[in-house]
């Protein structure tokens, strides 16, 4: 297919704040960006060019916006598959269909990684209490129950240290779940890469990633790790992504145990929180890396000017009301990401820092001196 070039319309199925990066970013490249999300006014219809309320699962909404676009991706993964069969039969959808249906369910994920040899934690499908008995006999305890759909951010997810803790699976048990083995790893870490419709690929310095609540806090990148577990990693996430003939941007978030062996924890078929640090320590960012890869264009480069770390800015910032963002925006190092968002609340991602220097253990520490000073 010809590349889609400035002033053609990117049409993005989402409206977060990652439809809001990718739309700022497009704007700069001089293409259009048409959002389709229900709120009024979203971080993301906040920054596109055309703005479809309605909620993604609306077909005849996604249509819509399909009729508007001359590429169509999405900020979200989960939107229903038969809205993404109907939009793609109308326009290019990068990544496909097929691609994000696979991901969208857990266990079909996992049964994909399963059929490729792709390394993760052993896992078993689970439909009730029952099941549930018999899974976490089979794969012993502690585990991580989690639901199959609309996990993020740790939501729908249950960690089962001991026997007792089953009875408390009740609500998640409610819809269809997987039961994984807890994994003791040493670090989290991720790769974020991007693959074209050519097949060629580039893949960012390997980041690692901390969680709070289930909730990514910080990410540094490069990762802390050896070379031969970035090498690893890299190659790992690289397969996966020709395995699944994706499009677009992708992240694929690992375990590192300590023996050096890597597991892989789930795939984001799009741009992700742990590739933020991108836009400001890269010279292409995974949000133009993304619009590059969905537009058949020539993929960017991806080293780091600078080592980097990324903080999220989550609403609990705001409990005592805005923060102090005259503290720390005199600070030269650090650049503040907001996405817009007018009601803060606990857990929920408002925007990040990202702080860059040429040593990581230093930037992580001036990250806590900086939410302190914010808070
Ligand atoms: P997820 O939404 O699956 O990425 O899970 C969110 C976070 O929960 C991960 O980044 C890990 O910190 C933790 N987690 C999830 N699954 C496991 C597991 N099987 N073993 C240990 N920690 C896990």
């Amino acid at each position: 297919m010809k590349p889609v070039l400035p002033g053609a319309v990117i049409g993005i199925l989402g409206g977060g704040q990652l439809g809001r990066m990718l739309a700022l970013e497009a704007r700069r490249m001089g293409y259009r960006t048409a959002v389709l999300d229900p709120a009024p006014r979203g971080p993301a219809a906040q920054a596109a060019d055309l703005h479809i309320r309605a909620p993604v699962d609306d077909a005849e909404a996604a249509l819509k916006l399909a009729a508007a676009a001359d590429v169509v991706t999405v900020e979200w993964e989960l939107i229903p598959a038969e809205v993404l069969r109907k939009v793609e039969k109308d326009k290019p959808l990068r990544p496909s269909s097929r691609v994000l249906e696979i991901i969208q369910d857990r266990l079909v994920q996992k049964e994909f990684l399963a059929r490729h040899g792709f390394p993760q934690t052993p896992f078993e499908a689970v439909h009730d209490m029952a099941g549930l008995s018999t899974a976490s006999e089979r794969l012993g305890l502690p585990g991580v129950l989690k639901g199959r759909r609309h996990g993020y951010d740790g939501k729908g997810q249950l960690s089962l240290e001991s026997w007792q803790d089953l009875s408390a699976a009740g609500n998640l048990l409610k819809a269809p779940c997987v039961l994984e083995t807890k994994v003791a790893f040493e670090k989290e870490i991720s790769v974020i890469l991007a693959r074209g419709q050519d097949g060629m690929a580039a893949v960012y310095p390997v980041a690692e990633n901390a969680h709070r609540r289930g909730i990514l806090h910080t990410t540094r990148a490069p990762a802390g790790i050896p070379e031969t577990a970035r090498r690893a990693a890299e190659e790992l996430a690289l397969a996966i992504a020709k395995a699944l003939g994706h499009v677009g941007v992708m992240a694929v978030e690992m375990f590192l145990l300590p023996g050096g062996k890597l597991l892989v924890n789930e795939i984001a078929p799009r741009v992700h929180n742990s590739g933020h640090f991108t836009w400001d320590a890269c010279a292409v960012s995974q949000f133009e890396q993304h619009l590059r890869a969905v537009c058949g264009l020539t993929l960017g480069e991806t080293d780091l000017f600078s080592p980097a770390v990324m903080v999220n800015l989550l609403g609990d910032l705001w409990e005592k009301g805005e923060p102090a963002w005259e503290k720390i925006l005199g600070v030269p190092n650090l650049k503040l990401h907001l996405y817009g968002k007018d009601k803060p609340a606990p857990g929920r991602k408002m925007g990040h820092l990202t702080l860059l220097g040429p040593d990581p253990a230093a930037l992580l520490k001036q990250t806590e001196d900086s939410l302190a000073l914010l808070g």
